[in-house]
């Protein structure tokens, strides 16, 4: 039925607004009067995903910890389910990846941004003593937060909870019982076969516009477009890259490479690229163009 993401800093309140949350629900389905289908509501968070607060010390550990936290997500989602994902949820990447298996999955989705100041979420943390991230890393969650935004569409419904705040709880239900339904992409829907070398051709078209753009940036820094070359763009000069106002770095294009070819490689696995037309090179590069666009937007 739906996907409700919870993002926010740590010990900003996410685990008691989650709990708060399913409660309502309960309380909603359990009802009088209520006549809709039957439903649960399932909690998915670190420690059921076997994820430990250390696991964001370095990002070698916290990339299994993601994917762990993933799957624990795709196989809770359903028709008969409310799943919310208690979880720092902080990478905008990470969040379009559930919000694509959400749509797969045909629920609907929403997202819950809890706000708290970052001194009150370190006051917290400090009493709460054991179980605590290390300082640094306590830091480094509030730094690298990418803030969930209404403007795109994977974070959206987006209802931001202020500490000091009750939630609108209403608002949440109407959002995951009767709001808009995003059709799932029309891969999905289309269950055609891709041709052979479709994963080859994904990962070394990506892998080529990687370094041609770190290349250019290299020997042209500041600049604010970036034109793909033939091949393998469709043909030279038409497809150009928008770039953000900082410098891209490896680190970051390694990130967001693997994150697109995540989310490609489970519609193929789910059916096929075919109606999304997402096969050959130049297709690949104007979907990894979009993609990036897409994230940067916001960024
Ligand atoms: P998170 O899951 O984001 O780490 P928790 O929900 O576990 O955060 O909350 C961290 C600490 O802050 C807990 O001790 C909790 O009791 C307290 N806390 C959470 N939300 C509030 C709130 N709205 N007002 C006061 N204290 C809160
Ligand atoms: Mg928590």
């Amino acid at each position: 039925m739906a996907l409700v993401t919870i993002s926010g800093f740590p010990c900003s309140g996410k685990t008691t607004r989650a709990e708060q949350l399913k409660e309502y629900f309960e309380s909603r389905l359990s009802a009088e009067g209520y006549n809709g289908p039957e439903l649960i509501v399932a909690l998915v968070d670190d420690d059921i995903s076997h994820v430990p607060r250390s696991s964001y010390d370095t990002s070698a550990l916290e990339k299994p910890a993601r994917a762990s936290l993933f799957s624990n997500v795709s196989r809770s989602l359903g028709t008969d389910t409310i799943t919310i994902v208690d979880s720092a949820n902080y990478i905008k990447g990470f969040r379009y990846q559930m919000y694509c298996a959400a749509r797969e999955a045909r629920v609907r989705v929403a997202t819950i941004h809890v706000v708290a100041p970052p001194d009150i979420c370190r006051e917290r943390h400090e009493k709460r003593g054991e179980c605590s991230y290390k300082p640094a890393t306590f830091d480094n969650l509030i730094m690298r937060f990418e803030e969930p935004s209404s403007m795109v569409r994977w974070d959206s419904p987006l209802f931001t909870i202020p500490w000091d705040e009750e939630p609108p709880y209403e608002h949440i239900w109407d959002a995951i019982i009767k709001g808009d339904k995003r059709p799932p992409p029309a891969a999905v829907l289309q269950r055609n076969k891709p041709p052979p070398n479709t994963l080859q051709t994904l990962t070394a078209t990506t892998q080529t516009i990687v370094t041609s753009l770190l290349s250019h940036v290299n020997s042209l820094p500041g600049s604010s477009t970036f034109p793909i070359p033939s091949p393998p763009a469709p043909s030279n000069g038409s497809l150009v890259l928008h770039l953000p106002a900082r410098r891209v770095t490896l680190s970051e294009m390694q990130r967001l490479k693997r994150q697109y070819e995540g989310v490609q490689v489970k519609a193929q696995k789910s059916g096929g690229l075919a109606a999304a037309g997402n096969w050959t090179e130049g297709e690949v590069a104007t979907g990894f163009v979009r993609f990036l666009e897409e994230i940067w937007e916001t960024g």
